[in-house]
């Protein structure tokens, strides 16, 4: 495996040095590609041209013409639309699709000359916590093989952990990004609802999804959050706030005397590893030790997290999902008799199970005799989530927690056990659901030598006091 500097700053300078030039950095990345393909991490691969684009870059460098993200690699999830390229979303229904337009996130990134080398593995049309649920195979922890990455964003989370590349954007509708970046060690940032344009992202549950960033440190995240954040046109639900240059502010420290830190209680209850446990509680001693005001809040509604989430997410989701009906995207089954027959055959052969699953629970609560039990209920329940978050934002500005349950878990061990599965998801569904940002900073490994992360909450638009507590955390 090539040793390839795992910070933008060091790749910058290792390129003005002139020991690198972003030609060799793709090179020495498709080499480690090549080296694991046992983690079955691509699903498209642009070796040609990222090679290309390398070279166009380097010239620019030259020049001194290069944008913010020269010397940037980056891989993208496969729900996110890169023009003339297979947009699969992990699924049968979509594996030969292609693409006509880019998202406004690779728009954005290709502008300021970010090189895009593939796009990676996910769980079918982001539902999953294990990257089991690809109709291209599992995704492997490089940590170790015989364990899942996490899901659904699990590739991406391989391709940073495994210096494929040196940064991914994924998406979350209830973890798909911290719950990865912990099980493989790595930094994962949810943004707020809104802060990134959704444009081009495959909906699961719109008023949940998220695009979002797997890297290495703080600055390099937020040098990318600042490229692809801020309004666009295209999506409605995109916010005007003014974007900040997040990668310099991440280099500012805190205050620790005027900063507070909650930790909810709910968040430390049964089920929660032992080891995770007392590695999460260390850090927020160490964070008293240097001053910060550490608090101990409730959030007394997060017993309904997991509840609420699949409820609304998959009523969400078969409405989504029911544009995939043979005729206008996608798989089509041959041989139906009838229009019916062609639809019903090419949704039951073209989805999976999780999929499915979700479709049908999703249709139930939303059926005309359930609705108002459920629909609307979880809906009711959404709300007294979000106030648990806001009246915990006036006592504190952040709240930590660990991001997972449990260290990465082996492959098959919960995929006929939806509901453990589920659970994966306990600490890190109420940010979709309150809408606020988190991010997943690695803070140890095991008795079993398997990393986790500890979640840092923030108040609506603060991605960079959740940037700048990533210094305290590393
Ligand atoms: N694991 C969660 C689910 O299966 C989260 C998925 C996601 O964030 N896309 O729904």
């Amino acid at each position: 495996m090539n040793n390839i500097p795992q910070s933008l700053k060091e790749i910058r300078s290792a390129i003005a040095e002139g020991s690198l030039s972003c030609e060799r950095l793709v090179d020495l990345y498709l080499q480690n590609i090549e080296e694991q393909k046992n983690l079955n991490v691509f699903i498209s691969l642009f070796d040609s041209e990222a090679r290309e684009r390398a070279s166009v870059i380097d010239e620019k460098i030259k020049k001194g013409t290069s944008g913010k993200l020269a010397g940037a690699v980056i891989t993208v999830k496969d729900v996110i639309s890169v023009k003339d390229r297979l947009l699969t979303c992990g699924s049968k229904m979509l594996s030969n699709f292609t693409t006509v337009y880019s998202a406004t996130v690779i728009e954005r990134l290709l502008d300021e000359d970010a090189i895009i080398i593939g796009k990676v593995n996910c769980d079918e049309f982001a539902m999953g916590s294990s990257n089991e649920n690809s109709f291209f195979g599992p995704v492997k922890n490089p940590v170790d093989l015989t364990r899942v990455p996490g899901g659904s964003s699990g590739a991406s989370a391989v391709s940073v952990a495994a210096n494929m590349c040196l940064m991914s954007l994924g998406s979350e509708t209830g973890g798909s990004i911290r719950q990865p970046a912990s099980f493989c060690g790595i930094t994962g940032l949810k943004a707020t609802y809104g802060r990134i344009s959704r444009f081009g992202l495959v909906a699961f549950a719109s008023s949940f999804d998220s695009i979002g960033i797997f890297g290495n440190n703080n600055y390099d995240i937020g040098l990318l959050l600042e490229v692809i954040a801020g309004h666009d046109g295209r999506d409605s639900t995109s916010s005007e706030t003014d974007v900040a240059i997040y990668s310099v502010l991440s280099e500012n420290k805190l205050d620790p005397e005027k900063t507070s830190i909650g930790f909810a209680k709910e968040y430390f209850e049964e089920g929660l590893d032992e080891d995770i446990k007392n590695g999460v509680l260390a850090k927020i001693e160490t964070l008293r030790i240097r001053g910060f005001k550490i608090k101990e809040i409730s959030l007394p509604h997060t017993k309904y997290v997991i509840q609420t989430y699949y409820i609304l997410t998959s009523a969400e989701a078969s409405s989504n999902l029911s544009r995939f009906d043979g005729v206008r995207y996608g798989y089509r089954s041959a041989d139906s008799a009838t229009l019916e027959e062609m639809y019903v055959n090419s949704r039951s052969e073209g989805f999976g199970e999780e999929v499915k699953r979700r479709i049908m629970l999703g249709t139930y609560v939303l059926s005309a005799g359930y609705y108002d039990a459920y629909y609307r209920k979880a809906q009711k329940v959404r709300r007294l989530i979000m106030n648990d978050f806001e009246n915990a934002f006036k006592e504190v500005d952040f709240i930590i927690s660990p991001t997972t349950p449990n260290t990465a878990f082996r492959l098959g061990e919960k995929i006929d056990d939806p509901l453990s599965m589920y659970l994966n998801d306990i600490y890190t569904a109420s940010v979709n659901l309150a809408g606020i940002p988190a991010i997943s900073v690695p803070s140890g490994k095991d008795r079993n030598g398997l990393p986790f992360g500890i979640q840092v909450m923030g108040r609506k638009f603060d991605e960079e006091g959740l940037l700048k507590i990533w210094n305290e955390l590393k």
